[in-house]
């Protein structure tokens, strides 16, 4: 998850042959030779990598992607996966990995997890964010990207193993993606990945990206999420002695605007506090900045109204919201030339556009036109685990980058009676629910890999 994403400026793209990292001799190497699976399925094994995994320091400002590129490569190794390391920027090692399903022309199912996390503040956590201490008495492993989202990248890759161990075979192919840079926009790793020439050869059918964690039982699914759109508005007026009455000064201009955004952002309130729309659902809009005032060397000029005034706001946009009905509220209303206010596209420090790039409303469709949706609701319901309503993501996630092609993409954690504490001090994840997440994906990405279009078919000529 990250906080939003503007547009790319440059794409380059370089590639380089994959040799083993012999560096990293994992516990995973010995698995996949231990056919019979007793080692590789022993949960204290799986704990220990996934501990391993998280003791990778991949926190901007330097992440080490480097060592985590390693890891996986080496994981992917011992399970006998194709993998290579793509580097669309210098030092973003991007590692793709490759599960060959028996039938190369069905469109592939794609698993995305990103490497790198937010950084923390080591004083204030209990335990070292980057210790991945595992907590006896709880069970809690604690540690910076437990549940955003290292976890849901190793749980992908433990799920083939048990798959392989229990002689499953894929008919789609499945790759993983494990991308940088995704708690900084994705610009250099999901963005140019989708754009290139590797992902168009992959001919990827569905995309599987991270969600949130869930208070309860229900596991949480997401189809969309929110476009940031980041906007200044400005005011202009007169300047005036601060003793004289007059109209249009700046700062009137401007307090109107804000007052007008207010009920706006109370009303969209309303409709959550009511339960008539979920938060995913409406628009939110926060004032982030007020910049006006003519500066003194002890503060603030104070008999002096000035010429000009600004705000910032931050809105988010679910992408079944009416954007041209909000772009007319800020042209007419919240920045009115009537009232000498101005936004101009170029006054919007971010804009991410509600449609994709054939025009469409950039959001997966979760009824019954979307196959994915439906097995994977199945496929959950059938490893225990009880699938939510589709939500949408109240941040940005780099599934926006596949959707913006047009491809169905959904957001998943398996992470069920979790607090939600991405990016947050103490972020944990309890051992059973890691377990469990793996026995959700061994049924997830069997169902996945194991559905061909032409079943469909004999399905609704059964009907028939
Ligand atoms: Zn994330």
């Amino acid at each position: 998850m990250n906080s939003g994403g503007a547009a790319s400026q440059h794409r380059r793209q370089s590639r380089r042959p994959c040799f083993p990292y012999l560096s990293l001799i994992l516990s995973f190497a010995v698995l996949v030779a231990t056919v019979n699976g007793g080692e590789f399925t022993d949960s204290s094994s799986i704990i220990s990598r996934f501990q391993q995994y998280l003791k990778i320091n991949t926190a901007h400002p330097e992440p080490n992607y480097h060592k985590a590129a390693d890891f996986i490569v080496s994981a992917a190794n011992s399970l006998s996966l194709e993998s290579q390391i793509l580097e669309f920027a210098k030092g973003k090692p991007l590692v793709l990995l490759k599960w060959a399903g028996s039938d190369p022309t069905l469109p592939s199912v794609l698993l995305n997890s990103h490497t790198d996390v937010v950084p923390a503040e080591q004083e204030k956590w209990a335990h070292a964010p980057f210790d991945a201490h595992l907590d006896p008495s709880s069970g809690h492993i604690y540690a910076r990207g437990s549940q955003d989202m290292k976890c849901v990248g190793l749980q992908y890759l433990e799920a083939i193993g048990k798959l392989q161990i229990s002689g499953y075979r894929p008919i789609r192919t499945v790759y993983l993606s494990f991308v940088p840079d995704e708690e900084i926009g994705g610009h250099d790793g999901a963005e140019k990945f989708a754009d290139s020439e590797v992902f168009k050869k992959m001919n990827v059918g569905i995309v599987l990206d991270e969600g949130l964690p869930s208070p309860t039982d229900n596991y949480r699914l997401f189809y969309a999420e929110k476009c940031p759109w980041w906007l200044v508005i400005k005011a202009t007026g007169a300047p005036g002695h601060g003793a004289k009455l007059y109209d249009n000064t700046a700062m009137e201009n401007l307090l109107k605007s804000i007052e007008s955004v207010r009920r706006f952002r109370a009303a969209q309130f309303d409709l959550v506090k009511s339960g008539l729309k979920a938060e995913g659902e409406v628009i939110s809009v926060n004032m982030v900045f007020l910049k006006a005032g003519t500066p003194s060397p002890t503060g603030f000029v104070m008999n002096l109204q000035p010429s000009e005034a600004l705000a910032g706001f931050d809105i988010r946009v679910p992408p079944t919201a009416d954007s041209a009905s909000l772009e007319r509220r800020i042209a007419e209303e919240w920045a009115p030339a009537s009232r000498n206010m101005t936004f101009e596209l170029g006054q919007f420090k971010q804009k991410v556009s509600v449609f994709d790039e054939f025009g469409k409303p950039i959001l997966t469709s979760s009824d019954s036109s979307n196959p994915w949706w439906k097995l994977l609701e199945k496929a959950i319901r059938d490893a225990n685990g009880k699938p939510g309503k589709p939500e949408i993501f109240p941040a940005s996630t780099d599934a926006r980058y596949f959707r913006e092609r047009g491809l169905p993409a959904i957001g998943f954690s398996p992470m069920s009676n979790t607090p939600i504490l991405l990016h947050d001090h103490n972020e944990f994840l309890n051992k059973d629910e890691y377990l469990k997440g793996i026995d959700i994906y061994e049924s997830v990405i069997k169902a996945y890999a194991s559905y061909a279009d032409h079943q469909k078919d004999e399905a609704s000529r059964d009907e028939l």
